[in-house]
């Protein structure tokens, strides 16, 4: 199957002496130009599961292939095709990004890593473009920027080499509504496949066409975000449904 494949990934963590499985038979698949949603309560795995298919985290046990061609940790050098295709937001950028560099310094770097060819300061001003700020941003450094500001930067760094895969990880999280919908609105407009990881439904709801629902490490429920919405079959999608009542108001979709 081409695109980004998990296959039957476990993840089990030792601590203390006992283990913890963080995953526990988990496949999925991200397919070229898709838009799906990992959603689940804090703690259910998504996390785990989205470091594993960037190659930054080991299975335990499965495998992660991308267009059939298997993927592992390894040296940046072993890794930079597979870098130039999927690229990723982290979590909570304030602490991603090095608040001593200015932001051409942050979005150019991965250009220069991964051996992109042509002018990386164009590139990093059509990357700040495409997320809605002007070349005057490449200048500044994270501390001058506000927390939406930042994450628009985090997205610009990750898109600048052009991936065909953007991975997500909680990217609207901690932002106020206003905040919210410009980043969604950015994520909705990428050319890439989009996965975005988030406990809250409502905030990826409205971008992507297809979710899938994490609890205690599994895979609960698969499908279309339009059958999952309106017939839940896991306790547990109700409950994160019902904890955001704002799904029910159509005007708010991103087109
Ligand atoms: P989520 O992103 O959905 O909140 P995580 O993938 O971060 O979930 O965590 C899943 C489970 O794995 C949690 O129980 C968490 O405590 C555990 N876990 C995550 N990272 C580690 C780690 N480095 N060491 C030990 N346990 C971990
Ligand atoms: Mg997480």
């Amino acid at each position: 199957m081409t695109g980004l494949v998990a296959t039957d990934i476990t993840r089990t963590y030792v601590r203390h002496g006992s283990s913890r499985t963080a995953l526990d038979g988990v496949s999925f698949t991200l397919p070229p130009g898709g838009r799906i949603a990992v959603v689940g309560e804090s703690g259910s795995g998504k996390t785990t599961l989205l470091r594993i298919l960037l190659a930054l985290g080991v299975p335990s046990e499965g495998t992660v292939e991308l267009d059939r061609r298997t993927v592992r940790p390894g040296s940046v050098r072993s890794l930079r095709w597979f870098r130039r295709l999927v690229q990723y937001v982290p979590q909570d950028p304030a602490t991603s990004l090095d608040p001593r560099r200015s932001v051409l310094d942050l979005v150019a770097t991965p250009l220069r890593l991964l051996g992109v060819d042509g002018d990386h300061r164009a590139k990093a001003g059509a990357a700040l473009a495409a997320v809605g700020l002007n070349e005057r941003y490449l200048q500044r450094r994270p501390t001058e920027l506000s927390g939406g500001q930042n994450q628009r930067v985090a997205i610009a760094r990750a898109v600048a080499c052009e991936p065909q895969y953007l991975l997500a990880d909680e990217p609207v999280s901690g932002l106020d509504p206003d905040l919210r919908e410009q980043v969604l609105a950015v994520l909705a407009g990428l050319p890439s496949a989009v996965l975005i990881v988030s406990h809250d439904l409502s905030a990826v709801a409205r971008l992507c066409s297809d979710v899938s629902v994490m609890h205690d490490g599994r895979i609960v429920e698969t499908g279309s975000v339009r059958d999952i919405l309106t017939e839940p079959q896991h306790s547990c999608t109700r409950d994160l449904i019902d904890a955001v009542p704002r799904l029910a108001r159509p005007s708010q979709e991103i087109h």
